[in-house]
């Protein structure tokens, strides 16, 4: 019995000891469960983030949701949240940014079916034009230079916007009939500072690829000298920027006089041609969401540098 006593005494000790490194195993589970589950959370959560989103569809971020782009660094973002990684920022997206009284009109350029009437290239001119051309194709990627054109211009009105900017859009769907003197008019009646036109070029020689803005010459009839002193200045910057964040090749601006999208404007206008869709390489890097967003980011650079050369402004 008294065997038994100090057998079943030693048993139970036993038991307590095994149980509570049955409770520790358990407990050390729990724990590690516990990080697993907030792995996974995390990983999910990342899957949702912009970068998820196909490019093929552009509508599925043109109404209201805002697609928010990690600053790459904080200068002017309105925000002091330090950014490890790209994607830590979107937790902050909801935050307004500090506005910086600048207004930006972005004109993404064409849309889904052309304007075949005509209207004057300029105000009291004889040349007729299109009222909204067709615009480019790329071979390679499969989309309309409207379609990219929009892609682009969406991510840089909330990167504008993240930056301080009031933006206004001349359009955020395809579906639109606007013509090119009536963007031009949407830009005037917002009173905007600037106007930024957004293109892609398309040419022959499937060889040519590069940045450009087209702008008004130093002989434009139709602007005032300032506009135009400042309309270059702006095409030089805005491809500049653009070139600087993407690595593309910087050609040659183009001040031309003809051209309904730059003769209408009452504000310093570019009309950017972010790459040729008829070059399948820059085609692609066009079309890819990681080109947009280098795009996009180039852009603000530029309309950044832009206000830092004429921080007044234009009453
Ligand atoms: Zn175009």
């Amino acid at each position: 019995m008294a065997l038994w006593g100090r057998n079943a005494q030693f048993m139970k000790k036993r038991d307590i000891k095994r149980n509570q490194k049955i409770l520790k195993t358990m407990l050390t589970g729990a724990l590690l469960a516990f990080f697993v589950g907030i792995m996974f959370l995390t990983a999910g959560a990342l899957k949702k983030d912009p970068g998820g989103i196909t490019v093929s569809d552009p509508e599925s971020f043109s109404s209201g949701e805002s697609i928010p782009i990690p600053p790459s660094d904080s200068r002017e973002s309105g925000s002091s949240v330090e950014t490890a990684g790209g994607d830590s920022s979107l937790a902050e997206s909801g935050k307004e940014a500090e506005k910086n009284g600048f207004i930006v009109c972005i004109d993404p350029g064409h849309e889904a079916e052309q304007i075949k009437e005509l209207e004057p290239n300029a105000p009291g001119s004889d040349v007729m034009k299109q009222g909204v051309t067709s615009g480019a194709y790329g071979e390679a990627s499969g989309k309309n230079e409207y379609e990219i054109n929009l892609e682009v211009s969406l991510l840089l009105r909330d990167e504008l916007t993240e930056r301080g900017y009031e933006v206004v859009m001349t359009r955020e769907t395809h579906e639109v009939r606007i013509s090119n003197i009536e963007r031009a008019k949407i830009a005037a009646d917002a009173g905007a500072d600037i106007l930024v036109r957004i293109h892609c070029n398309g040419v022959d020689n499937k060889t040519v690829q590069g940045v450009l803005c087209y702008g008004p010459s130093l002989a434009n009839p139709y602007l005032s000298k300032d506009i135009i002193t400042k309309s270059q200045k702006l095409c030089v910057l805005l491809r500049d920027g653009q070139c600087a964040s993407t690595g593309q090749l910087a050609r040659e601006n183009l001040y031309e006089d003809n051209m309904t999208g730059i003769n209408w404007a009452t504000m310093p206008v570019s009309i950017v041609e972010m790459g040729f869709m008829s070059n399948a390489e820059e085609d692609l890097y066009m079309a890819s969401r990681e080109g947009q967003e280098a795009i996009a980011k180039g852009l603000a650079d530029g309309v950044d540098d832009y206000f830092k050369e004429y921080p007044k402004k234009d009453s």
